[in-house]
């Protein structure tokens, strides 16, 4: 159990008023969780506080070396005015496992979920209630010791930010056009693919500049050595669906394990829908295309739950996916998914957890 030292802002914020004005990732609360690590002390001091800027020497590690993680997940509250958390003990097993890759110490899984409920208590008025809106939760992990020198950090801060974010999808599910990157990689096996930390977004910039450039929204990475195999797209992971069957590119080191990914495998088995976690070629996309078997195909990711693909451009080679519409399939799962994260349909997988 933390003790958590509770400082409340005495300079409230106003609230965004308008539903359609929230965007993403651009209003914060009034508060924040921070707790700092020391070596030999561990994690202490833990605290919520005005939202506020963090003080930090120059030469902190974490701005010369990228020594840090991040992790996202909502709060949502349903019509009766409960608030409900997303799978949280997942994100905050999959920051123990970037730590261990990153070499920033462990974390104590039942303090950080603690943490999590705590600051989204605080600030639960900030909760949108229109349909599709949430409070996105991000925590973070930052590498302070002010030393230049490249090793570990022995000191480090733990903060937690939350704002309200609104509709991924304003006027129904739009897919979107994918650019497949042929030339730049995201992640090779041994690197660092599967750690949710910034190093891996830095070096994406340049393929979804690209793509943008190209009049395409986001960019499917291929493997780093051969350029053949499906890895991600942008920031979420990849679903098929060729000739009835499901596919989603297996984890193998380089693709970050997504829990909106493993939710919808775990929902596609309940509904006896034929899955598969194996390695997927581009040339086999490409081909099911061409042979008219490719039925849909989706992103998944927290901020957009399901993100439905319209058209592929591989090397200037176009495949339009179901007429660029929204397949059966994605709309099913995007319905059921947000009908669990908002309470409107029965938690059969026990899936949320409720902040009082
Ligand atoms: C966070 C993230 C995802 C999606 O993970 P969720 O847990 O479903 O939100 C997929 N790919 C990358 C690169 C990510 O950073």
């Amino acid at each position: 159990m933390l003790n958590i030292k509770i400082e409340k802002t005495t300079q409230p914020k106003q609230k965004p008023i308008n539903p359609d004005d929230l965007g993403f990732g651009q209003l914060f609360s009034d508060h924040m969780f921070e707790m700092t690590y020391t070596e030999g002390q561990g994690w202490h001091d833990p605290e919520i506080k005005p939202y506020q800027p963090i003080v930090l020497d120059p030469s902190a590690m974490v701005f010369h070396y990228g020594q840090e993680m991040f992790e996202g997940l909502k709060a949502y509250k349903t019509k009766d005015g409960r608030v409900l958390l997303f799978r949280p003990e997942k994100n905050i097993e999959r920051t123990n496992i970037t730590n261990e890759r990153l070499c920033i110490p462990m974390v104590d899984e039942e303090d950080i979920l603690q943490a999590i409920k705590a600051i989204v208590s605080i600030d639960k008025d900030w909760i949108p209630e229109a349909e599709g809106t949430s409070l996105y939760i991000r925590p973070f992990i930052i590498a302070t010791d002010p030393f230049l020198g490249v090793r570990p950090s022995n000191t480090y801060k733990f903060l937690i930010i939350v704002g309200p974010v609104g509709a991924y999808y304003k006027e129904g599910i739009n897919p979107v056009k994918i650019w497949v990157e042929n030339e730049y990689v995201r992640a090779v096996k041994g690197g660092t693919g599967y750690a949710k930390t910034g190093g891996n977004y830095a070096a994406s910039l340049k393929a979804q500049v690209k793509a943008k450039e190209n009049g395409y929204t986001q960019v499917l990475w291929l493997d780093g050595i051969e350029r053949k195999y499906i890895e991600e797209v942008g920031t979420m992971n990849v679903f098929f669906k060729i000739n009835g069957q499901v596919i989603t590119p297996s984890l193998e080191g380089s693709i970050l394990p997504g829990i909106t990914r493993n939710s919808v495998i775990e929902l596609l088995k309940s509904w006896n829908i034929p899955i598969t976690e194996r390695k997927i070629s581009i040339d086999e996309v490409y081909e099911a295309a061409q042979a008219g078997t490719l039925e849909e195909v989706f992103g998944t990711g927290t901020a957009a739950v399901i993100s439905p693909v319209g058209e592929l451009n591989w090397n200037g080679k176009i495949f339009k996916v179901n007429g660029g519409e929204i397949g059966a399939l994605s709309q099913r799962v995007y319905d059921y998914i947000t009908g669990i994260q908002t309470g409107k349909l029965e938690d059969v997988f026990n899936w949320v957890v409720e902040v009082k």
